[in-house]
Protein backbone atom coordinates (compact mmCIF):
# COMPACT_ATOMS: atom_id res chain seq x y z
CA UNK A 1 0.00 0.00 0.00
CA UNK A 2 1.74 3.25 -0.60
CA UNK A 3 0.54 6.27 0.54
CA UNK A 4 1.30 10.14 -0.66
CA UNK A 5 1.28 12.91 2.02
CA UNK A 6 1.53 9.84 4.50
CA UNK A 7 3.81 12.23 6.86
CA UNK A 8 1.34 13.66 8.58
CA UNK A 9 -2.85 13.72 9.61
CA UNK A 10 -4.67 11.12 7.96
CA UNK A 11 -1.77 9.76 5.62
CA UNK A 12 -0.26 9.26 8.54
CA UNK A 13 -2.88 7.61 10.63
CA UNK A 14 -3.91 5.21 7.51
CA UNK A 15 -0.44 4.20 7.26
CA UNK A 16 -0.69 3.58 11.27
CA UNK A 17 -3.71 1.60 11.19
CA UNK A 18 -3.21 -0.10 7.71
CA UNK A 19 0.19 -1.20 9.10
CA UNK A 20 -0.96 -3.12 11.77
CA UNK A 21 -3.42 -5.02 9.92
CA UNK A 22 -0.58 -6.08 8.12
CA UNK A 23 -0.26 -4.33 5.19
CA UNK A 24 3.14 -3.44 3.90
CA UNK A 25 3.34 0.51 3.60
CA UNK A 26 5.19 2.86 1.17
CA UNK A 27 5.19 6.17 3.16
CA UNK A 28 5.51 8.65 1.16
CA UNK A 29 5.74 12.84 1.89
CA UNK A 30 6.74 16.32 0.31
CA UNK A 31 8.53 15.96 3.60
CA UNK A 32 11.28 13.01 3.70
CA UNK A 33 12.06 13.62 7.63
CA UNK A 34 7.90 13.21 8.31
CA UNK A 35 7.66 10.22 5.95
CA UNK A 36 10.75 8.56 7.23
CA UNK A 37 9.68 9.53 10.90
CA UNK A 38 6.25 8.18 10.13
CA UNK A 39 7.74 4.91 9.09
CA UNK A 40 9.75 3.97 11.86
CA UNK A 41 6.97 4.13 14.01
CA UNK A 42 5.61 1.16 12.05
CA UNK A 43 8.45 -0.04 12.08
CA UNK A 44 8.64 0.08 15.72
CA UNK A 45 4.91 -1.64 16.28
CA UNK A 46 6.44 -4.70 14.31
CA UNK A 47 4.92 -3.01 11.12
CA UNK A 48 6.47 -3.14 7.53
CA UNK A 49 7.23 0.25 5.94
CA UNK A 50 9.50 1.90 3.85
CA UNK A 51 9.79 5.68 3.58
CA UNK A 52 10.44 7.75 0.49
CA UNK A 53 10.10 11.55 -0.18
CA UNK A 54 7.29 12.28 -3.21
CA UNK A 55 6.15 15.32 -4.26
CA UNK A 56 3.48 14.30 -5.98
CA UNK A 57 3.08 17.73 -8.43
CA UNK A 58 6.80 16.40 -9.63
CA UNK A 59 6.53 13.30 -12.72
CA UNK A 60 10.45 13.30 -12.09
CA UNK A 61 10.10 12.77 -8.37
CA UNK A 62 7.23 10.12 -9.24
CA UNK A 63 9.57 8.25 -11.38
CA UNK A 64 12.35 8.25 -9.36
CA UNK A 65 10.27 6.31 -6.13
CA UNK A 66 8.78 4.22 -8.73
CA UNK A 67 12.49 3.82 -9.95
CA UNK A 68 13.76 2.63 -6.02
CA UNK A 69 10.58 0.51 -6.00
CA UNK A 70 12.26 -1.61 -8.07
CA UNK A 71 9.15 -3.01 -9.36
CA UNK A 72 7.63 -3.70 -6.34
CA UNK A 73 3.95 -4.32 -6.51
CA UNK A 74 1.40 -1.38 -4.93
CA UNK A 75 -1.66 -3.50 -4.75
CA UNK A 76 -3.34 -0.38 -3.44
CA UNK A 77 -2.58 3.47 -3.97
CA UNK A 78 -4.12 6.20 -1.60
CA UNK A 79 -4.27 9.89 -3.18
CA UNK A 80 -4.23 11.71 0.15
CA UNK A 81 -1.24 14.54 -0.11
CA UNK A 82 -2.89 17.71 0.11
CA UNK A 83 -3.12 21.51 1.38
CA UNK A 84 -5.69 24.02 1.84
CA UNK A 85 -5.77 28.09 1.51
CA UNK A 86 -8.20 30.41 2.29
CA UNK A 87 -9.48 33.55 0.53
CA UNK A 88 -11.47 35.44 -1.74
CA UNK A 89 -11.62 34.78 -5.06
CA UNK A 90 -9.71 38.38 -5.84
CA UNK A 91 -6.87 37.97 -3.11
CA UNK A 92 -6.25 34.33 -4.01
CA UNK A 93 -2.24 34.26 -5.03
CA UNK A 94 -2.74 32.38 -8.21
CA UNK A 95 0.54 30.45 -7.70
CA UNK A 96 -1.29 29.10 -4.78
CA UNK A 97 -3.96 28.63 -6.42
CA UNK A 98 -2.21 26.39 -9.01
CA UNK A 99 -0.01 24.54 -6.51
CA UNK A 100 -3.61 23.13 -5.00
CA UNK A 101 -4.70 21.94 -7.80
CA UNK A 102 -1.22 20.45 -8.78
CA UNK A 103 -1.26 18.68 -5.36
CA UNK A 104 -4.56 17.45 -5.30
CA UNK A 105 -5.91 16.96 -8.88
CA UNK A 106 -2.96 16.56 -11.02
CA UNK A 107 -0.74 15.27 -8.34
CA UNK A 108 -3.58 12.14 -8.42
CA UNK A 109 -3.72 11.84 -11.65
CA UNK A 110 0.58 11.17 -12.39
CA UNK A 111 0.43 8.76 -9.15
CA UNK A 112 -2.58 6.59 -10.72
CA UNK A 113 -1.04 6.69 -14.08
CA UNK A 114 2.66 5.07 -12.44
CA UNK A 115 0.90 2.97 -10.90
CA UNK A 116 -1.77 1.60 -13.06
CA UNK A 117 0.31 -0.51 -15.41
CA UNK A 118 1.30 -2.53 -12.39
CA UNK A 119 -1.93 -3.39 -11.42
CA UNK A 120 -2.68 -3.88 -14.92
CA UNK A 121 -0.18 -6.69 -14.90
CA UNK A 122 -0.67 -8.17 -11.95
CA UNK A 123 -4.60 -8.14 -12.29
CA UNK A 124 -5.56 -6.20 -9.16
CA UNK A 125 -5.89 -2.92 -8.03
CA UNK A 126 -7.60 -0.60 -5.39
CA UNK A 127 -7.18 3.18 -6.01
CA UNK A 128 -8.55 5.49 -3.08
CA UNK A 129 -8.50 9.08 -2.97
CA UNK A 130 -8.87 11.60 -0.06
CA UNK A 131 -11.86 13.25 -1.42
CA UNK A 132 -13.91 15.92 0.66
CA UNK A 133 -17.08 16.99 1.27
CA UNK A 134 -15.65 19.34 -1.08
CA UNK A 135 -15.68 17.48 -3.26
CA UNK A 136 -19.68 17.59 -3.08
CA UNK A 137 -20.39 21.10 -2.26
CA UNK A 138 -19.24 24.47 -1.96
CA UNK A 139 -17.43 26.67 1.04
CA UNK A 140 -16.61 30.47 0.29
CA UNK A 141 -12.97 31.36 0.15
CA UNK A 142 -11.87 27.56 -0.75
CA UNK A 143 -11.73 27.91 -4.53
CA UNK A 144 -8.66 26.11 -5.59
CA UNK A 145 -9.81 23.27 -2.89
CA UNK A 146 -13.10 22.78 -4.10
CA UNK A 147 -12.05 22.77 -7.73
CA UNK A 148 -9.46 20.25 -6.92
CA UNK A 149 -11.81 18.25 -4.49
CA UNK A 150 -14.56 18.32 -7.53
CA UNK A 151 -12.18 17.66 -10.00
CA UNK A 152 -10.81 14.27 -8.17
CA UNK A 153 -14.46 13.09 -8.71
CA UNK A 154 -14.62 13.55 -11.99
CA UNK A 155 -11.22 12.22 -12.93
CA UNK A 156 -11.98 8.92 -10.87
CA UNK A 157 -15.31 8.38 -12.80
CA UNK A 158 -13.46 8.12 -16.48
CA UNK A 159 -10.48 5.78 -14.62
CA UNK A 160 -13.00 3.54 -13.45
CA UNK A 161 -14.42 3.41 -16.40
CA UNK A 162 -10.92 2.93 -18.31
CA UNK A 163 -10.23 0.31 -15.73
CA UNK A 164 -14.19 -1.54 -15.77
CA UNK A 165 -12.59 -4.53 -17.59
CA UNK A 166 -10.43 -5.44 -14.67
CA UNK A 167 -10.33 -5.93 -11.37
CA UNK A 168 -9.14 -2.62 -10.38
CA UNK A 169 -11.21 0.39 -8.64
CA UNK A 170 -10.95 3.70 -7.50
CA UNK A 171 -13.11 5.34 -5.36
CA UNK A 172 -13.33 8.84 -3.65
CA UNK A 173 -13.42 8.91 0.66
CA UNK A 174 -15.03 12.50 1.29
CA UNK A 175 -15.24 13.33 4.79
CA UNK A 176 -15.70 16.48 7.09
CA UNK A 177 -13.74 17.92 9.14
CA UNK A 178 -10.93 15.37 10.46
CA UNK A 179 -8.67 16.94 13.32
CA UNK A 180 -5.58 17.17 11.52
CA UNK A 181 -2.62 19.72 11.75
CA UNK A 182 -4.08 21.05 8.21
CA UNK A 183 -7.72 21.77 10.50
CA UNK A 184 -6.08 22.79 13.40
CA UNK A 185 -4.19 25.34 11.71
CA UNK A 186 -8.08 26.62 9.96
CA UNK A 187 -9.23 26.99 13.60
CA UNK A 188 -5.98 29.00 14.38
CA UNK A 189 -6.54 31.58 11.64
CA UNK A 190 -10.09 31.77 12.34
CA UNK A 191 -10.21 32.07 15.86
CA UNK A 192 -8.22 35.17 15.09
CA UNK A 193 -10.04 36.70 12.45
CA UNK A 194 -13.24 36.54 14.25
CA UNK A 195 -12.13 37.59 17.46
CA UNK A 196 -13.27 34.59 19.27
CA UNK A 197 -11.93 31.22 21.29
CA UNK A 198 -10.76 28.11 19.57
CA UNK A 199 -13.67 26.27 21.20
CA UNK A 200 -16.36 28.88 19.49
CA UNK A 201 -14.36 27.96 16.14
CA UNK A 202 -14.78 24.55 16.71
CA UNK A 203 -18.35 24.74 17.76
CA UNK A 204 -20.03 27.61 16.04
CA UNK A 205 -18.45 27.34 12.61
CA UNK A 206 -16.50 23.79 11.89
CA UNK A 207 -18.84 21.64 13.38
CA UNK A 208 -22.07 23.14 12.76
CA UNK A 209 -22.86 22.16 9.31
CA UNK A 210 -22.31 18.74 10.73
CA UNK A 211 -26.01 17.26 12.34
CA UNK A 212 -23.47 14.69 14.03
CA UNK A 213 -21.71 17.79 16.04
CA UNK A 214 -18.07 15.78 15.88
CA UNK A 215 -15.06 15.47 14.20
CA UNK A 216 -14.74 12.56 11.79
CA UNK A 217 -11.89 10.20 13.09
CA UNK A 218 -8.93 8.59 11.15
CA UNK A 219 -10.12 4.72 11.90
CA UNK A 220 -13.47 6.00 10.62
CA UNK A 221 -11.76 6.29 7.60
CA UNK A 222 -9.55 3.25 7.84
CA UNK A 223 -12.79 1.32 8.44
CA UNK A 224 -14.07 2.49 4.72
CA UNK A 225 -10.27 2.21 3.58
CA UNK A 226 -10.83 -1.45 4.64
CA UNK A 227 -13.63 -2.53 3.05
CA UNK A 228 -12.88 -0.62 -0.42
CA UNK A 229 -9.73 -2.35 -0.78
CA UNK A 230 -11.61 -5.83 0.30
CA UNK A 231 -13.10 -8.75 -2.57
CA UNK A 232 -16.51 -7.44 -1.31
CA UNK A 233 -15.60 -4.05 -3.10
CA UNK A 234 -14.86 -5.09 -6.16
CA UNK A 235 -17.97 -3.90 -7.85
CA UNK A 236 -17.66 -0.46 -5.96
CA UNK A 237 -16.06 1.82 -8.49
CA UNK A 238 -15.87 5.13 -9.12
CA UNK A 239 -17.87 6.64 -6.37
CA UNK A 240 -18.20 9.19 -3.80
CA UNK A 241 -18.54 7.56 -0.14
CA UNK A 242 -19.61 10.58 2.01
CA UNK A 243 -18.29 10.61 5.70
CA UNK A 244 -19.72 14.17 6.81
CA UNK A 245 -22.01 13.59 10.20
CA UNK A 246 -24.96 14.53 8.04
CA UNK A 247 -23.35 17.75 6.18
CA UNK A 248 -25.12 17.03 2.58
CA UNK A 249 -28.64 15.67 4.10
CA UNK A 250 -30.04 19.04 4.51
P1 LIG B 1 -1.95 17.38 6.79
O1 LIG B 1 -1.54 18.79 6.51
O2 LIG B 1 -1.90 16.88 8.18
O3 LIG B 1 -1.14 16.37 5.85
C1 LIG B 1 -0.96 16.61 4.49
C2 LIG B 1 0.35 16.00 4.06
O4 LIG B 1 0.49 16.20 2.64
C3 LIG B 1 1.58 16.66 4.72
O5 LIG B 1 2.40 15.66 5.32
C4 LIG B 1 2.29 17.35 3.57
O6 LIG B 1 3.71 17.35 3.70
C5 LIG B 1 1.86 16.49 2.40
N1 LIG B 1 2.04 17.19 1.12
C6 LIG B 1 1.78 18.49 0.84
N2 LIG B 1 2.14 18.76 -0.41
C7 LIG B 1 2.65 17.62 -0.95
C8 LIG B 1 3.19 17.27 -2.20
N3 LIG B 1 3.34 18.17 -3.18
N4 LIG B 1 3.59 15.99 -2.40
C9 LIG B 1 3.48 15.07 -1.41
N5 LIG B 1 2.99 15.36 -0.19
C10 LIG B 1 2.57 16.62 0.03
O7 LIG B 1 -3.45 17.30 6.21
P2 LIG B 1 -4.61 16.20 6.40
O8 LIG B 1 -5.73 16.89 7.07
O9 LIG B 1 -4.10 14.93 6.90
O10 LIG B 1 -5.06 16.03 4.87
C11 LIG B 1 -4.83 14.86 4.12
C12 LIG B 1 -5.85 14.80 3.01
O11 LIG B 1 -7.15 14.71 3.56
C13 LIG B 1 -5.84 16.03 2.10
O12 LIG B 1 -6.03 15.64 0.76
C14 LIG B 1 -7.06 16.81 2.59
O13 LIG B 1 -7.60 17.61 1.60
C15 LIG B 1 -7.98 15.67 2.95
N6 LIG B 1 -9.05 16.02 3.85
C16 LIG B 1 -8.76 16.50 5.09
C17 LIG B 1 -9.81 16.82 5.93
C18 LIG B 1 -9.57 17.34 7.31
O14 LIG B 1 -10.53 17.81 7.93
N7 LIG B 1 -8.38 17.24 7.86
C19 LIG B 1 -11.13 16.67 5.52
C20 LIG B 1 -11.37 16.19 4.25
C21 LIG B 1 -10.32 15.86 3.43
Amino acid sequence: MLITGAGSGIGKGLAELAAGNGWQLIVTDLDRLAAEEAARAIVAEEGTAEAFELDVTSSDSIRLVMEAMAGRRVDVLINNAGLQYVANLEDFPQDRWDLLVRIMLNGACMMTRAVLPGMKRHGFGRIVNIGSIHSLVASPFKSAYVSAKHGLLGFSKVVALETAQTDITINTICPSYVRTPLVDKQIANQAKEHGISEDEVIREIMLQPMPKGSFISIEELYGIVAFLVSDCARNITGQAITVDGGWTIR
